[in-house]
Protein backbone atom coordinates (compact mmCIF):
# COMPACT_ATOMS: atom_id res chain seq x y z
CA UNK A 1 0.00 0.00 0.00
CA UNK A 2 1.01 3.75 -0.59
CA UNK A 3 1.78 6.23 1.57
CA UNK A 4 -1.04 8.27 1.86
CA UNK A 5 -1.47 11.77 3.93
CA UNK A 6 -4.18 14.36 4.55
CA UNK A 7 -3.12 17.32 2.70
CA UNK A 8 -4.63 20.39 3.91
CA UNK A 9 -4.06 22.50 0.74
CA UNK A 10 -6.28 19.94 -1.68
CA UNK A 11 -8.36 19.13 1.49
CA UNK A 12 -7.86 15.96 0.68
CA UNK A 13 -5.96 12.42 1.40
CA UNK A 14 -3.04 11.57 -1.12
CA UNK A 15 -0.43 9.57 -1.93
CA UNK A 16 2.58 10.40 -1.27
CA UNK A 17 4.87 11.34 -3.73
CA UNK A 18 8.38 13.01 -2.68
CA UNK A 19 10.14 15.87 -5.43
CA UNK A 20 13.25 13.56 -5.15
CA UNK A 21 12.88 10.19 -5.52
CA UNK A 22 13.93 8.40 -1.88
CA UNK A 23 14.21 12.00 -0.32
CA UNK A 24 11.90 13.91 1.93
CA UNK A 25 12.54 17.85 2.86
CA UNK A 26 10.18 18.59 5.84
CA UNK A 27 9.94 21.96 7.86
CA UNK A 28 8.02 21.94 11.33
CA UNK A 29 7.14 24.87 12.94
CA UNK A 30 8.53 24.89 16.19
CA UNK A 31 8.34 26.80 19.66
CA UNK A 32 7.93 30.40 20.15
CA UNK A 33 10.44 30.61 22.81
CA UNK A 34 9.07 32.92 25.83
CA UNK A 35 7.19 30.36 27.89
CA UNK A 36 6.83 26.46 28.97
CA UNK A 37 4.81 25.50 26.03
CA UNK A 38 1.45 23.69 27.47
CA UNK A 39 0.68 20.04 26.90
CA UNK A 40 -1.54 20.98 23.87
CA UNK A 41 1.37 22.89 22.07
CA UNK A 42 3.53 19.12 22.35
CA UNK A 43 1.05 17.63 19.76
CA UNK A 44 2.36 19.25 17.07
CA UNK A 45 5.84 17.78 17.99
CA UNK A 46 5.05 14.48 18.50
CA UNK A 47 2.68 14.54 15.21
CA UNK A 48 5.79 15.80 13.18
CA UNK A 49 7.94 12.89 15.30
CA UNK A 50 5.68 10.22 14.35
CA UNK A 51 5.19 11.85 10.62
CA UNK A 52 9.44 11.74 10.90
CA UNK A 53 9.70 8.02 11.90
CA UNK A 54 7.03 7.04 9.46
CA UNK A 55 8.91 8.23 6.79
CA UNK A 56 12.08 6.93 8.18
CA UNK A 57 10.41 3.02 8.66
CA UNK A 58 9.36 3.27 4.87
CA UNK A 59 13.13 3.67 4.29
CA UNK A 60 12.71 7.64 3.14
CA UNK A 61 15.97 9.62 4.15
CA UNK A 62 14.53 12.53 5.81
CA UNK A 63 16.12 16.14 6.31
CA UNK A 64 14.46 17.55 9.26
CA UNK A 65 14.05 21.46 9.79
CA UNK A 66 12.66 23.09 12.95
CA UNK A 67 12.65 26.49 13.91
CA UNK A 68 13.09 28.01 16.68
CA UNK A 69 11.24 31.31 17.14
CA UNK A 70 14.05 33.63 19.21
CA UNK A 71 12.52 36.87 18.17
CA UNK A 72 8.45 38.22 17.30
CA UNK A 73 6.29 40.59 19.70
CA UNK A 74 5.28 37.71 22.40
CA UNK A 75 9.61 37.01 22.75
CA UNK A 76 10.13 41.00 23.38
CA UNK A 77 7.08 41.83 25.51
CA UNK A 78 8.00 38.95 27.71
CA UNK A 79 11.88 39.34 28.45
CA UNK A 80 11.34 43.24 29.16
CA UNK A 81 8.71 42.04 31.53
CA UNK A 82 11.52 39.57 33.20
CA UNK A 83 14.30 42.50 33.07
CA UNK A 84 16.55 40.16 30.78
CA UNK A 85 17.90 40.54 27.09
CA UNK A 86 16.23 38.93 24.56
CA UNK A 87 18.77 36.13 24.04
CA UNK A 88 19.44 35.24 27.76
CA UNK A 89 15.71 34.92 27.75
CA UNK A 90 14.96 32.61 24.89
CA UNK A 91 18.16 30.79 25.20
CA UNK A 92 16.54 29.54 28.67
CA UNK A 93 13.13 28.44 27.09
CA UNK A 94 15.44 27.21 24.00
CA UNK A 95 17.16 24.69 26.24
CA UNK A 96 14.24 23.90 28.47
CA UNK A 97 12.29 22.93 25.12
CA UNK A 98 15.50 20.43 24.67
CA UNK A 99 15.29 18.91 26.97
CA UNK A 100 11.20 18.52 27.25
CA UNK A 101 10.96 16.83 23.39
CA UNK A 102 13.98 14.40 24.41
CA UNK A 103 11.76 13.73 27.54
CA UNK A 104 8.92 12.48 25.21
CA UNK A 105 11.10 10.46 23.17
CA UNK A 106 10.93 13.24 20.31
CA UNK A 107 13.76 12.63 17.66
CA UNK A 108 15.72 15.79 17.27
CA UNK A 109 15.28 17.80 14.18
CA UNK A 110 18.04 17.45 11.58
CA UNK A 111 18.46 21.03 11.91
CA UNK A 112 17.07 23.70 14.55
CA UNK A 113 17.29 27.19 12.97
CA UNK A 114 16.73 30.04 15.47
CA UNK A 115 15.78 32.94 13.77
CA UNK A 116 18.07 35.71 14.56
CA UNK A 117 20.76 33.92 12.76
CA UNK A 118 18.40 34.41 9.70
CA UNK A 119 18.17 38.10 9.80
CA UNK A 120 20.13 38.23 6.63
CA UNK A 121 17.97 35.66 4.15
CA UNK A 122 14.89 37.61 5.55
CA UNK A 123 16.22 40.68 4.46
CA UNK A 124 17.21 39.35 1.10
CA UNK A 125 13.92 37.87 0.48
CA UNK A 126 11.76 40.88 1.78
CA UNK A 127 14.16 43.23 -1.20
CA UNK A 128 13.04 40.63 -3.66
CA UNK A 129 9.56 41.23 -2.52
CA UNK A 130 10.14 44.86 -2.61
CA UNK A 131 11.54 44.37 -6.13
CA UNK A 132 8.75 42.40 -7.41
CA UNK A 133 6.29 44.59 -6.00
CA UNK A 134 4.73 42.24 -3.82
CA UNK A 135 5.36 44.20 -1.17
CA UNK A 136 5.54 48.03 -0.35
CA UNK A 137 7.28 50.06 2.17
CA UNK A 138 4.69 52.23 4.65
CA UNK A 139 5.59 56.01 6.31
CA UNK A 140 7.52 54.37 9.50
CA UNK A 141 9.48 52.60 7.07
CA UNK A 142 7.89 49.04 7.67
CA UNK A 143 7.74 46.57 4.75
CA UNK A 144 4.27 45.31 4.27
CA UNK A 145 3.23 42.13 1.87
CA UNK A 146 0.41 43.42 -0.40
CA UNK A 147 -2.07 40.25 -0.12
CA UNK A 148 -4.10 41.31 -3.02
CA UNK A 149 -1.30 41.04 -5.58
CA UNK A 150 -0.88 37.11 -4.61
CA UNK A 151 -3.88 35.76 -7.02
CA UNK A 152 -3.97 32.47 -4.50
CA UNK A 153 -4.04 34.36 -1.30
CA UNK A 154 -6.52 32.22 1.08
CA UNK A 155 -5.97 29.07 -0.68
CA UNK A 156 -4.41 26.82 2.35
CA UNK A 157 -7.24 28.63 4.33
CA UNK A 158 -9.84 29.04 2.04
CA UNK A 159 -10.39 32.16 3.14
CA UNK A 160 -12.79 33.54 -0.01
CA UNK A 161 -12.15 36.50 -2.01
CA UNK A 162 -14.99 37.91 -0.92
CA UNK A 163 -13.87 38.11 2.71
CA UNK A 164 -10.51 39.66 1.09
CA UNK A 165 -12.50 42.37 -0.50
CA UNK A 166 -14.27 43.36 2.23
CA UNK A 167 -11.40 43.62 4.71
CA UNK A 168 -8.24 44.10 2.66
CA UNK A 169 -8.27 47.81 3.26
CA UNK A 170 -5.66 48.11 5.79
CA UNK A 171 -2.67 47.02 7.39
CA UNK A 172 -2.03 44.29 10.38
CA UNK A 173 1.43 45.05 12.32
CA UNK A 174 1.29 42.50 14.95
CA UNK A 175 2.45 39.20 14.40
CA UNK A 176 -1.14 37.30 15.13
CA UNK A 177 -4.52 37.93 14.22
CA UNK A 178 -8.07 36.09 13.39
CA UNK A 179 -9.16 35.62 10.16
CA UNK A 180 -11.73 38.65 9.56
CA UNK A 181 -9.02 41.09 10.03
CA UNK A 182 -7.26 39.52 7.14
CA UNK A 183 -5.22 42.49 6.06
CA UNK A 184 -1.41 43.31 4.52
CA UNK A 185 0.61 41.98 7.04
CA UNK A 186 4.10 43.20 8.17
CA UNK A 187 7.46 41.47 6.48
CA UNK A 188 9.68 44.27 8.43
CA UNK A 189 8.89 45.97 11.21
CA UNK A 190 10.61 49.81 11.56
CA UNK A 191 11.86 50.06 15.01
CA UNK A 192 9.59 51.59 17.59
CA UNK A 193 10.15 52.52 21.00
CA UNK A 194 8.27 49.41 22.48
CA UNK A 195 11.12 47.27 21.12
CA UNK A 196 14.33 48.70 22.98
CA UNK A 197 17.06 47.86 22.64
CA UNK A 198 16.15 44.93 19.68
CA UNK A 199 16.74 45.92 16.00
CA UNK A 200 18.88 45.32 13.47
CA UNK A 201 20.34 48.03 10.72
CA UNK A 202 19.59 46.83 7.54
CA UNK A 203 19.17 47.89 4.16
CA UNK A 204 15.76 48.05 4.84
CA UNK A 205 16.63 50.38 7.99
CA UNK A 206 16.03 49.57 11.99
CA UNK A 207 14.03 47.08 12.64
CA UNK A 208 13.51 43.96 12.98
CA UNK A 209 11.58 41.29 11.44
CA UNK A 210 7.86 39.81 11.27
CA UNK A 211 7.26 36.38 12.43
CA UNK A 212 5.72 35.32 9.10
CA UNK A 213 8.99 36.17 6.96
CA UNK A 214 11.34 34.11 9.36
CA UNK A 215 10.00 30.40 8.83
CA UNK A 216 9.82 31.22 4.76
CA UNK A 217 13.64 32.23 4.63
CA UNK A 218 14.66 29.32 7.22
CA UNK A 219 13.17 26.52 5.69
CA UNK A 220 13.84 27.70 2.23
CA UNK A 221 17.30 28.21 2.88
CA UNK A 222 18.01 24.61 4.14
CA UNK A 223 15.19 22.80 1.87
CA UNK A 224 15.18 24.90 -1.01
CA UNK A 225 12.88 26.83 -2.54
CA UNK A 226 10.58 23.90 -2.95
CA UNK A 227 10.01 20.89 -0.60
CA UNK A 228 7.69 18.19 0.26
CA UNK A 229 6.22 18.58 3.89
CA UNK A 230 5.49 21.65 6.26
CA UNK A 231 3.77 20.65 9.20
CA UNK A 232 2.21 22.70 12.38
CA UNK A 233 -0.88 22.75 14.38
CA UNK A 234 -4.13 23.81 12.99
CA UNK A 235 -4.44 26.94 14.51
CA UNK A 236 -1.03 27.73 12.19
CA UNK A 237 -3.01 27.50 8.86
CA UNK A 238 -4.27 31.18 9.33
CA UNK A 239 -2.65 33.25 9.23
CA UNK A 240 0.88 31.68 9.73
CA UNK A 241 0.54 29.41 7.09
CA UNK A 242 -1.30 30.98 4.54
CA UNK A 243 1.28 34.20 4.38
CA UNK A 244 4.18 31.83 4.64
CA UNK A 245 2.93 30.84 0.81
CA UNK A 246 2.19 33.88 -0.24
CA UNK A 247 5.46 35.50 0.51
CA UNK A 248 7.48 32.29 -0.80
CA UNK A 249 5.76 31.98 -3.95
CA UNK A 250 5.58 35.90 -4.75
CA UNK A 251 9.55 35.68 -4.47
CA UNK A 252 10.05 32.28 -6.14
CA UNK A 253 7.13 31.88 -8.83
CA UNK A 254 7.21 28.12 -7.73
CA UNK A 255 4.87 26.12 -5.79
CA UNK A 256 6.62 26.47 -2.04
CA UNK A 257 5.24 22.98 -0.35
CA UNK A 258 3.85 20.14 -2.03
CA UNK A 259 2.25 18.29 1.28
CA UNK A 260 0.99 21.19 4.21
CA UNK A 261 -0.13 18.73 7.54
CA UNK A 262 -1.72 19.81 10.24
CA UNK A 263 -2.44 18.67 13.63
CA UNK A 264 -5.66 19.49 15.67
CA UNK A 265 -6.03 20.49 19.27
CA UNK A 266 -6.02 18.97 22.55
CA UNK A 267 -8.91 20.63 24.87
CA UNK A 268 -9.36 20.49 28.32
CA UNK A 269 -12.79 20.28 29.27
CA UNK A 270 -14.02 20.42 25.74
CA UNK A 271 -12.77 23.95 25.95
CA UNK A 272 -9.32 25.29 24.27
CA UNK A 273 -6.41 25.27 26.31
CA UNK A 274 -5.80 28.70 27.76
CA UNK A 275 -4.01 30.51 30.81
CA UNK A 276 -7.19 32.46 31.19
CA UNK A 277 -9.92 29.54 31.19
CA UNK A 278 -7.21 28.43 34.17
CA UNK A 279 -7.07 24.94 32.46
CA UNK A 280 -3.53 24.73 31.44
CA UNK A 281 -1.00 22.75 32.37
CA UNK A 282 2.53 22.34 30.91
CA UNK A 283 4.71 18.99 31.07
CA UNK A 284 6.16 19.03 34.63
CA UNK A 285 2.17 19.44 35.48
CA UNK A 286 2.04 15.26 34.74
CA UNK A 287 4.83 14.46 37.35
CA UNK A 288 3.19 16.20 40.07
CA UNK A 289 0.18 13.72 39.26
CA UNK A 290 2.30 10.93 39.97
CA UNK A 291 2.51 9.86 35.70
CA UNK A 292 4.90 9.66 33.19
CA UNK A 293 5.56 11.99 30.04
CA UNK A 294 5.96 8.99 27.60
CA UNK A 295 2.05 8.28 29.46
CA UNK A 296 1.30 11.41 27.66
CA UNK A 297 3.07 10.58 24.52
CA UNK A 298 0.86 7.25 24.55
CA UNK A 299 -2.54 8.99 25.55
CA UNK A 300 -1.87 11.34 22.06
CA UNK A 301 -1.00 8.22 19.59
CA UNK A 302 -4.33 6.53 20.83
CA UNK A 303 -6.31 9.65 18.80
CA UNK A 304 -5.50 10.18 15.01
CA UNK A 305 -3.63 13.41 14.81
CA UNK A 306 -6.45 15.10 12.94
CA UNK A 307 -9.04 14.68 15.73
CA UNK A 308 -9.62 16.95 18.72
CA UNK A 309 -8.69 15.06 21.83
CA UNK A 310 -9.96 16.28 25.28
CA UNK A 311 -7.96 16.22 27.91
CA UNK A 312 -8.55 14.91 31.31
CA UNK A 313 -6.08 13.83 34.14
CA UNK A 314 -8.60 10.04 34.54
CA UNK A 315 -7.54 9.78 30.93
CA UNK A 316 -3.53 10.02 31.62
CA UNK A 317 -3.93 7.92 34.59
CA UNK A 318 -5.52 4.97 32.10
CA UNK A 319 -3.20 5.40 29.54
CA UNK A 320 -0.35 5.18 32.29
CA UNK A 321 -1.74 1.85 33.78
CA UNK A 322 -2.01 0.66 30.05
CA UNK A 323 1.65 1.16 29.09
CA UNK A 324 2.96 -0.21 32.27
CA UNK A 325 0.96 -2.88 31.12
CA UNK A 326 2.10 -3.10 27.82
CA UNK A 327 5.95 -3.16 29.53
CA UNK A 328 5.20 -5.54 31.59
CA UNK A 329 3.94 -7.65 29.48
CA UNK A 330 7.12 -6.59 26.99
CA UNK A 331 9.50 -7.43 29.77
CA UNK A 332 8.23 -11.05 30.47
CA UNK A 333 9.16 -11.94 26.88
CA UNK A 334 12.29 -12.53 28.08
CA UNK A 335 16.20 -11.74 26.35
CA UNK A 336 16.02 -13.19 22.85
CA UNK A 337 15.29 -11.70 19.95
CA UNK A 338 13.56 -13.57 17.10
CA UNK A 339 12.23 -12.77 13.77
CA UNK A 340 9.66 -9.87 13.05
CA UNK A 341 6.30 -11.44 11.73
CA UNK A 342 5.55 -10.52 8.66
CA UNK A 343 1.67 -10.58 9.27
CA UNK A 344 1.42 -8.29 12.04
CA UNK A 345 4.04 -6.43 10.21
CA UNK A 346 1.96 -5.80 7.23
CA UNK A 347 -1.06 -4.67 9.43
CA UNK A 348 0.81 -2.30 11.15
CA UNK A 349 2.38 -0.68 7.90
CA UNK A 350 -1.43 -0.87 6.42
CA UNK A 351 -2.70 1.61 9.44
CA UNK A 352 0.31 3.76 9.49
CA UNK A 353 0.82 4.22 5.71
CA UNK A 354 -3.03 5.15 5.96
CA UNK A 355 -2.43 9.06 7.37
CA UNK A 356 -0.70 7.56 9.78
CA UNK A 357 -3.58 5.93 12.07
CA UNK A 358 -1.87 5.26 15.21
CA UNK A 359 -5.02 4.13 17.33
CA UNK A 360 -5.11 1.19 14.78
CA UNK A 361 -1.36 0.75 14.88
CA UNK A 362 -1.74 0.38 18.39
CA UNK A 363 -4.53 -2.20 18.47
CA UNK A 364 -2.23 -4.29 15.86
CA UNK A 365 0.56 -4.38 18.68
CA UNK A 366 -2.30 -5.26 21.93
CA UNK A 367 -3.13 -8.33 19.22
CA UNK A 368 0.84 -9.32 18.59
CA UNK A 369 1.40 -9.29 22.32
CA UNK A 370 -2.02 -11.25 23.19
CA UNK A 371 -1.37 -14.05 20.05
CA UNK A 372 -0.31 -17.64 21.78
CA UNK A 373 0.97 -19.01 18.58
CA UNK A 374 3.55 -16.32 17.85
CA UNK A 375 7.20 -17.03 19.78
CA UNK A 376 7.96 -14.86 22.61
CA UNK A 377 11.24 -14.31 21.01
CA UNK A 378 9.46 -13.15 17.04
CA UNK A 379 6.42 -10.76 19.71
CA UNK A 380 9.83 -9.38 20.95
CA UNK A 381 11.54 -8.32 17.26
CA UNK A 382 8.08 -7.61 15.84
CA UNK A 383 7.21 -4.79 19.41
CA UNK A 384 10.73 -3.78 18.58
CA UNK A 385 9.97 -2.83 14.97
CA UNK A 386 6.61 -1.06 15.44
CA UNK A 387 8.56 1.27 18.53
CA UNK A 388 10.74 2.91 15.74
CA UNK A 389 7.11 4.62 14.65
CA UNK A 390 5.73 5.08 18.08
CA UNK A 391 8.92 5.91 20.09
CA UNK A 392 7.63 4.45 23.58
CA UNK A 393 10.97 3.05 24.61
CA UNK A 394 10.51 -0.47 24.70
CA UNK A 395 14.05 -0.75 23.31
CA UNK A 396 15.55 0.59 26.45
CA UNK A 397 13.79 -0.72 29.12
CA UNK A 398 14.84 -2.91 32.05
CA UNK A 399 13.24 -5.43 34.14
CA UNK A 400 13.21 -3.38 37.48
CA UNK A 401 15.80 -6.01 39.40
CA UNK A 402 13.22 -5.63 42.80
CA UNK A 403 10.44 -4.04 43.65
CA UNK A 404 10.45 -1.56 46.09
CA UNK A 405 7.51 -2.99 48.37
CA UNK A 406 9.82 -6.60 47.67
CA UNK A 407 12.86 -4.35 49.53
CA UNK A 408 11.00 -3.30 52.30
CA UNK A 409 9.98 -6.12 53.24
CA UNK A 410 13.57 -7.60 53.34
CA UNK A 411 14.74 -4.61 55.45
CA UNK A 412 11.94 -5.15 58.59
CA UNK A 413 12.74 -8.76 58.15
CA UNK A 414 16.43 -8.03 58.30
CA UNK A 415 15.43 -5.28 61.47
CA UNK A 416 13.43 -8.43 62.91
CA UNK A 417 16.01 -10.76 62.77
CA UNK A 418 18.49 -8.59 64.12
CA UNK A 419 16.28 -7.94 67.46
CA UNK A 420 15.54 -12.01 67.29
CA UNK A 421 12.31 -11.73 66.89
CA UNK A 422 12.33 -15.00 64.90
CA UNK A 423 8.62 -15.41 64.67
CA UNK A 424 8.30 -12.03 63.03
CA UNK A 425 11.36 -12.57 60.30
CA UNK A 426 9.60 -15.72 59.70
CA UNK A 427 6.33 -14.71 58.82
CA UNK A 428 7.74 -11.93 56.86
CA UNK A 429 9.78 -14.14 54.84
CA UNK A 430 6.61 -16.43 54.02
CA UNK A 431 5.00 -12.93 52.99
CA UNK A 432 8.13 -12.27 50.08
CA UNK A 433 7.58 -15.62 49.50
CA UNK A 434 4.36 -15.51 48.50
CA UNK A 435 5.19 -12.71 46.24
CA UNK A 436 7.45 -14.58 44.33
CA UNK A 437 10.76 -13.42 45.51
CA UNK A 438 13.40 -15.24 48.18
CA UNK A 439 15.76 -14.30 50.37
CA UNK A 440 19.37 -15.84 51.10
CA UNK A 441 21.09 -15.38 54.19
CA UNK A 442 25.28 -14.96 53.94
CA UNK A 443 28.33 -13.64 55.40
CA UNK A 444 27.85 -10.57 54.26
CA UNK A 445 24.09 -9.91 54.32
CA UNK A 446 20.88 -10.98 52.85
CA UNK A 447 20.39 -11.29 49.25
CA UNK A 448 17.02 -11.52 47.12
CA UNK A 449 16.01 -13.18 44.28
CA UNK A 450 13.25 -14.02 41.99
CA UNK A 451 11.73 -17.81 42.66
ZN1 LIG B 1 6.40 28.84 11.26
Amino acid sequence: MALKFYNTLTREKEEFVPLVPGQVGMYSCGPTVYNYPHIGNYRAYIFADILKRVLLYEGYKVKHVMNITDIDDKTIRESQKAGKTLKDFTEFYTEAFMQDIASLNILKPTVFTKATDYINEMVALIEKLLEKKFAYQSADGSVYFDIKKFKDYGKLSGITLEQLKENASGRIKSDEYEKDSVQDFALWKAWDKNDGEVFWETSLGKGRPGWHIECSAMSMKNLGEQFDLHTGGVDNIFPHHENEIAQSESATGKQFVKYWMHNEWVLVDTKKMAKSANNFYVLSDIEKHGLSRIAYRFWLLMANYRTRVNFVWEALKGSEIALKRLYRLYLELGDDIGKINIDYQKKFKEYIEDDLDTPRALAVLWDLIKDENISKADKKATILDFDKVLGLGFENLKEKEIPEEIEKLAKEREAARKNKDFKKSDELRQKINSLGYEIKDSSGGYKINKI
